[in-house]
């Protein structure tokens, strides 16, 4: 009985490696081999997907990224969650501190999600790129597809319902058609993401909204699609 428990989880392990395309990350972490899996699909429980993910990243090589930022910026908010922002890249203070969204563009954007009686323990939040483009310049195509791989293995981790994607960066990440953002935002759409299929919303980019602060009222309606989606889907 034992010795097929085992073997059942070996597979799930190759077949996990497989789908995320991971290497072997060796730990000195002991393991809880017998630890019973709530999960039967998979060894791994979210958290220490998110961990492997992080360090898959943190091994990305020849990235001109990596060279000038100071931290990596992975996640903030809450991994259960099943609503899920995404936005650009980081900033100065995110690569200050490691965290995304925590400056100018962040505090707005914290305003946006308290008015739909949402916070970062309700969502979680990541962004297309993990380490801060120089002078807070827009990541470059070659740079949005080197990320692309490990967003979506994010996405797919992370199983959002609701995907809120905050500008075009986003935008061009995820839709790989449109590129234009006045013409898809506060409109619902579906695409698959390995397993997952959320309903996706694009939405203005906060540190958009500061500069052009008369676009909030549009930013508002995608605000109430996003609460009405919320109640719909009863998350
Ligand atoms: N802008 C982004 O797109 N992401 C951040 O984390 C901060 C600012």
């Amino acid at each position: 009985m034992m010795k097929k428990n085992i073997n059942q989880k070996n597979i799930s392990l190759i077949e996990y490696y497989k789908m995320a395309n991971l290497d072997i990350i060796i730990s000195d972490d002991p393991i809880a081999r017998y630890k019973k899996e709530k999960n039967t699909n998979s060894v791994f429980n979210k958290k220490e997907k998110l961990n492997i993910l992080k360090k898959k990243i943190e091994n990305i090589e020849n990235c001109n990224l990596k060279k000038t930022a100071n931290k990596m910026v992975f996640s903030d908010g809450n991994m259960n969650s099943k609503i899920m922002f995404i936005g650009e890249g980081p900033g100065a203070q995110e690569d200050r501190i490691g965290l995304p969204f925590v400056g100018d563009a962040g505090k707005l954007l914290d305003k946006m999600m308290e008015a739909i009686n949402l916070n970062r323990n309700k969502v979680y939040i990541s962004n297309v790129v993990n380490y801060r483009p120089p002078s807070n310049r827009k990541p470059t195509e070659e740079e949005i597809e080197r990320y692309l791989p490990f967003l979506k293995l994010h996405i797919e981790i992370i199983k959002p319902r609701i995907l809120v994607l905050l500008g075009s960066t986003a935008l061009q990440a995820i839709s790989r058609k449109e590129k234009i953002i006045s013409k898809v935002r506060g409109k619902w759409f579906k695409s698959k993401i390995g397993e997952c299929e959320p309903e996706i919303i694009v939405t203005f980019h906060p540190a958009y909204l500061i500069r052009q602060p008369e676009q909030k009222k549009k930013s508002w309606n995608d605000l109430k699609l996003i609460r009405d989606k919320i109640k719909i889907l009863k998350l």
